[in-house]
């Protein structure tokens, strides 16, 4: 996707628009598989929850990837883009038996992170295998916004509750085939990782009908030039090594798996935008576009930098900006950021859009959420339609129809 092809998307598409690169999402698979091809099983579970368009999750699935999902719903999306239960994995946090019931009889993997959950759900039903997902206490990353394997955390069963955990397991004689833990958003430091891996290799000695170990995920991608990025190379090398050989000791076949996210999609998503106006205050210059948190909440909720760029003027010369939304609030997407000269009607593309952008998307001021646009094979393809007016009322029910009943 050059500059040139961008501007012309919007031309077609309207704005906002986010716009996807398949090729770069294929890339990214493959970089992930590669890494690891010393393992002979090897699942990638993507992780729904960053971006769940469904030709995304269905392109994602050519790739030969499985899902990892969060509700019910994202289940129920993941079966609509064709694929099936068995591929399927369900990792929920707080959510109630009933629902976990609900995706278990669907013939989807369940994830159980709570010990009264896992108690309940083993003695109704104890011929059902359960995945456990496990928090090592490991700080991965230090944005404690992020980081989900420490001590206060709400995801995943202590480790310190491991021997409560194995007596439920002998109580209701249920069977645990899986155990998993997703220790954060960032891995920087690949020893950190392993370290929370060791953790992990050494419970899972203590179940002998383990089908998978799965290392949910954390991968860090660039969102900046020089940022430090996940090296999965370097990973892949070492944990697949070190799996290897847990695998060879382990009575039964062992799948490795994994369930990124952001990694896959990330770097594949640009967010275009419309200046609608330049204004001078007496510090600033801001660039007011067309949109807002409602479509791009990340840099407001967890101060995440994207690079912004004004493709409609590549060339120009740079200036200081404060780039702001058309929202009623603070809605600053960046501050005091060089960008090339920017005029009202330019485009500006905000970069790494792809995870955790639209899906976070509202309806906030009533506007509609923007069109989705997915780059495949050369072609720029409408996947989302923009939507109208008809979305806003859908579901409302007007005073006087209640008033009728
Ligand atoms: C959100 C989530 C992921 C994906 O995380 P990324 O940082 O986007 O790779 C994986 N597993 C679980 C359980 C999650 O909740």
């Amino acid at each position: 996707m050059n500059t040139k092809e961008l501007v012309t998307t919007v031309k077609e598409f309207g704005s906002p628009l986010y716009v996807y690169d398949a090729q770069k999402i294929s890339f990214q698979y493959k970089r992930l598989t590669k890494s690891f091809k010393k393992v002979e099983r090897l699942r990638i579970h993507y992780a729904v929850k960053a971006l769940n368009n469904i030709s995304i999750l269905q392109h994602i699935k050519s790739l030969g990837s499985s899902l990892d999902t969060v509700s019910i719903q994202e289940v129920q999306l993941g079966l609509s883009a064709g694929f099936k239960a068995s591929d399927i994995i369900f990792t929920p946090n707080g959510v109630s038996l009933e629902e976990i019931e609900q995706v278990a009889a669907m013939g989807v993997q369940i994830n159980i992170d709570n010990l009264v959950i896992l108690e309940q759900f083993g003695t109704k039903h104890p011929k059902t295998p359960v995945c456990i997902r496990i928090n090592p206490h490991v700080m991965a990353g230090g944005n404690t916004n992020i980081s989900v394997g420490h001590i206060d955390s709400k995801f995943g069963i202590s480790i310190h509750q491991m021997p409560h955990l194995l007596r439920i397991v002998d109580n209701t004689a249920m069977t645990i085939n899986g155990i998993h833990m997703h220790t954060g958003s960032d891995i920087l430091d690949i020893d950190v990782f392993l370290y929370a891996a060791e953790i992990l290799f050494e419970n899972a000695k203590q179940f002998s009908n383990l089908d998978f170990i799965d290392f949910g995920s954390g991968f860090k991608v660039p969102y900046k030039e020089g940022d430090i990025e996940t090296d999965i190379e370097e990973l892949g090398q070492k944990l697949g090594e070190r799996f290897n050989a847990f695998a060879k000791a382990y009575p039964r076949p062992l799948t490795l798996a994994f369930e990124p996210g952001k990694f896959l999609v990330s770097e594949a998503g640009k967010f275009l935008v419309q200046v609608n106006a330049v204004k001078q205050t007496t510090s600033t210059v801001f660039a007011q576009v067309d949109s807002g948190f409602n479509h791009l909440i990340r840099p407001m909720l967890y101060g995440s930098r994207h690079e912004i760029h004004n493709i409609s003027n590549p060339k120009g010369k740079e200036r200081y900006y404060s780039v702001v939304g058309y929202i009623c609030e603070t809605d600053t997407f960046a501050n005091n950021r060089r960008i090339k000269e920017i005029t009202e009607g330019d485009v500006l593309a905000f970069d790494n859009a792809g995870a955790y952008c639209f899906t976070m998307a509202s309806n906030y001021n009533s506007r509609y959420r923007p069109a989705e646009v997915l780059i495949k094979d050369g072609k720029a393809q409408l996947i989302r339609k923009r939507e109208t007016f008809d979305d806003l009322l859908r579901n409302q029910i007007p005073l006087e129809d209640i008033v009728a009943i």
